[in-house]
């Protein structure tokens, strides 16, 4: 059954990785390590997320130069439209593209007061980026309904949106359910979404620090997953194993179903999304 389940696996997966700019010098060697380790299996691109706050913009802008510097990746920014305005926005686009970028990540961002209506939402920032340049744009995407919109159709036609704005793709929220995805690229495809949902997968090796980030989120956690991280709070070698376990099951699925590009959340570590990356088949090339 093992030898079936696994030369199931095809042969053309491509992915993509994604990091954030981190806040002690540890975690910057940290990332940089996995930059290193990661960057031989050739992902289609890199993203660095972008944190509301002032500076955080330069903390991405900075990583992103360095890794356009030192390695031969692909490397997009995440950019929101919380703390810029229009003008801010088109010069940030601009300079961004004078410095090599073509990738760019399309978010509204999280609100600092979610009581106040924002000035613009994603559709808009990609209809933006779409007036200053011919940029590669990937947008977020919700199986599961993200947490502000009225209906899980209102947010579906919130995606058709974006990509009528001219976006390329989207990247999905992660999810454990996958049933939830796999409806959600149903539900796409029935409003004339044609662009790939890729979706993004999120091992999880500490389950007890993300259960509280998931309640901010419209993420079903299955009654399985606190029973597979239950009493492992202070063995985090055999936590690794079980969110190694569980990831490579969940692409192992979607890549029956169709999938071939995943998006992976790598929370600034190399080891399990290399290891998902190997048995995927993609190996280090030169
Ligand atoms: P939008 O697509 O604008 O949607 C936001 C909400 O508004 C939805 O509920 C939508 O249905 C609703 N909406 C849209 N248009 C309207 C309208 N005209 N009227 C009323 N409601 C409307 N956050 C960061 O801060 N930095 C990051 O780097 C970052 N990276 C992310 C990467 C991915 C792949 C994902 C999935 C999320 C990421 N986020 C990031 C989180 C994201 O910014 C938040 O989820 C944010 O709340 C919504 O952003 P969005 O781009 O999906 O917004």
């Amino acid at each position: 059954a093992l030898n079936r389940s696994l030369s199931e696996i095809s042969n053309d997966v491509q992915v993509s990785f994604e990091f954030f700019p981190p806040n002690t010098p540890e975690m910057e060697t940290t990332l940089w390590n996995s930059i290193e380790r990661l960057a031989p299996l050739k992902p289609n691109f890199v993203s660095v997320t972008y944190g509301a706050g002032s500076g955080t913009r330069d903390r991405t802008h900075d990583i992103i130069k360095r890794i356009q510097q030192d390695t031969a990746l692909l490397a997009a920014p995440h950019l929101t439209c919380i703390d810029a305005n229009r003008d801010e926005l088109v010069q940030i686009a601009k300079d961004y593209w004078a410095s090599g970028v073509r990738h760019i990540v399309a978010l509204r961002g999280d609100l600092p007061n979610s009581d106040e209506k924002p000035a613009m939402y994603a559709s808009d920032l990609v209809a933006l980026l779409r007036d200053v340049a011919d940029f590669d744009i990937s947008v977020a995407a919700y199986p599961e309904g993200h947490p502000e919109a009225p209906n899980p159709q209102f947010d579906l036609l919130n995606l058709k949106r974006k990509i009528d704005a001219g976006a390329n793709r989207a990247i999905s929220q992660f999810f454990f359910d996958i049933e939830s995805y796999l409806r959600f690229r149903d539900r796409c495809v029935t409003v004339g979404i044609d662009v790939e949902i890729i979706p993004g997968i999120l091992p999880v090796t500490n389950y007890k620090m993300l259960e509280r980030f998931f309640g901010l989120t419209n993420v079903h956690v299955p009654s399985w997953m606190p029973k597979m991280y239950e009493g492992l709070e202070d063995d985090e070698m055999t936590r690794r194993m079980v969110g190694a376990n569980i990831a490579m099951e969940q692409v192992k699925v979607l890549n029956r179903e169709g999938v071939k590009n995943f998006h992976f959340y790598t929370l600034n570590r190399a080891e399990l999304t290399y290891a998902l990356c190997h048995t995927l088949g993609i190996r280090p090339q030169k």
